[in-house]
């Protein structure tokens, strides 16, 4: 255990950081894959269960239990390896990595250490229009560890809880991990390239089809590694890992928090600690985790209970012609097709929505107006509940049904918030919604040509001034009528009707 002095630093501002110090930036990002049964046995991979229902003597570590590779995990690694532009090793092993965790049976996590499947690739990511080239070193497959619930404690962490519970249902479930190489000249835009890369990532890895990809159920989880150098001098830093960040927002943010600590720590004369890190969402910082071992105190050797992965270039070119279309073409011919200026799409982008809106649109709804909801009213929702979108629980379905019921009239667009309202709620679908709450626009010509006759008895002034052909002063009496049919009308309509009276 490491102190815990650093925890309490004065940040330094983050301009004055750009003034003094380089950031290099670290992604280390854990892909949950979505294949039916775990990396070495045929145990259900599915999310959830009771607890270790989904367990055998293999992802036990019972003794004689014998592993077997799961060949649907590594043709995933394969494709993941191919869109990131990587080699594909001719032959490579499996490693033991030894350490003793209560949630990881076997006291050894099966990885892959000096023999990737995947290395040496890249990916471009695009932020406000520059583009970074993250260049990728490896990507590895290893299995994911159990789950532990520490009980009794305020915190939910393990200091103060009375017992633990462990469940195994997790362990053995495929991962990949995909590392980058240092990433160095991101300089002001460190935080917004780290977010960058793990959204394009996410993106990727949806597109390929090989995971769920969600953050918030801990399916894609990113570890940031960041270190600082005196400005200039082209040296790297020590580095903290920040461990499990679960958005897109909180990398950005925790890139951030940890360049303004280190330069705090720094200007004071000390050193950066080589230690992991954790984030604490509702707090917005980092606190001291544990010191972090260097690759030699895990004691890695290859695995004796596997034969070594060699996939033939017959595959790797067979997979090869499998993969999605490249994301910077896709961004490009997305953006032609739906007519976005450079700025619409980098928000599209930059909001994590692109998938999103495609999906809208491709369900029927006008580019504009998918775009309209996922980055104005749903983004703006999202951000007050410190979510991603993709965790609000409205679905492209959904936003292509309100912004259907708009085109057809039965909605305004003031309706149509109370309509996501409704979905927030979980008040069904939107059609339901909508005849649940009575919130469709009257089209009753008769109850609102009342609603005008009153608007203008009740106030005979406005009524003048527009006979007076001052049709400016129509927007008084449309709002009146807008109030009493409780927002429920067509303005354009009404304001037909109290000119057609009035003239
Ligand atoms: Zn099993």
């Amino acid at each position: 255990m490491t102190t815990t002095a650093h925890d309490s630093v004065e940040l330094v501002d983050f301009d004055a950081v750009l003034a003094a110090y380089d950031p290099a930036l670290g992604l280390e990002v854990h892909v949950e894959l979505n294949t039916a049964t775990k990396m070495f046995c045929g145990c259900p991979a599915t999310f959830g269960g009771e607890p270790n229902s989904h367990v055998c003597p293999t992802c036990l570590g019972l003794p004689g239990a014998m592993p077997v590779v799961n060949g649907k995990a590594v043709e995933s690694a394969i494709r993941i390896g191919l869109a990131l532009n990587c080699e594909i090793a001719e032959w490579c092993r499996f490693a033991r990595k030894n350490y003793f965790y209560p949630d990881m049976p076997k006291n050894f996590q099966t990885s892959q250490y000096d023999e990737p499947i995947c290395f040496d690739g890249w990916m471009d990511v695009d932020v406000d229009g520059e583009t970074f080239r993250v260049e990728i070193e490896r990507a590895h497959m290893e299995e994911d560890t159990g789950k532990s619930t520490h009980v009794g404690g305020a915190t939910g962490r393990i200091h103060g809880a009375d017992h633990s519970l462990v469940d195994y249902n997790r362990a053995g479930i495929p991962l990949i991990e995909i590392v980058t190489r240092p990433i160095l000249g991101a300089g002001e835009k460190a935080p917004a390239v780290a977010r960058a890369y793990v959204a394009q990532l996410r993106d990727l890895i949806v597109a390929l089809g090989v995971s769920e990809a969600r953050m918030d159920q801990g399916n894609l989880r990113a570890d940031v590694n960041l270190s600082l150098a005196p400005k200039g001098s082209g040296t790297l830093g020590t580095r903290t890992e920040t461990k499990n960040v679960n958005s897109f927002r909180s990398v950005e943010r925790a890139v951030r928090y940890e360049m303004q600590r280190h330069a705090a720590v720094l200007d004071a004369g000390r050193s950066i600690l080589q230690e992991t890190r954790h984030w604490h969402e509702d707090t917005g910082i980092t606190t001291s985790g544990r010191e972090k071992s260097d690759a030699e105190d895990y004691r890695y050797f290859p695995e004796p209970d596997l034969v070594p992965v060699a996939p033939s270039r017959e595959w790797v070119e067979e997979l090869r012609a499998t993969l999605p279309e490249n994301p910077t073409e896709k961004r490009a011919r997305l953006q032609s097709e739906w007519g976005f200026s450079d700025l619409e799409m980098r928000d599209t982008v930059g909001a994590g929505a692109l998938g999103l809106v495609e999906e809208t649109i491709a369900l029927g709804a006008a580019p504009q107006a998918a775009r309209k909801w996922w980055l104005g009213e749903l983004a703006r929702r999202a951000n007050d509940a410190g979510q991603e979108l993709t965790a609000l629980g409205v679905t492209p379905a959904d936003v292509a049904a309100v912004q259907g019921l708009v085109d057809d009239g039965t909605l305004n667009d003031k309706l149509a918030r109370q309509v996501f309202d409704g979905l927030f709620a979980g008040e069904g679908t939107p059609a339901e919604i909508v005849a649940a709450r009575g919130l469709a626009i009257v089209s009753d010509d008769g109850a609102l040509s009342a609603a005008v006759d009153e608007a203008i008895a009740a106030n005979p002034d406005v009524a003048d001034k527009i006979r007076d052909g001052k049709h400016a002063a129509a927007g008084a009496l449309i709002g009146a009528v807008m109030k009493s049919m409780r927002g429920q009308a067509d303005a354009g309509k009404v304001r037909e009707l109290i000119l057609a009276k009035l003239s």
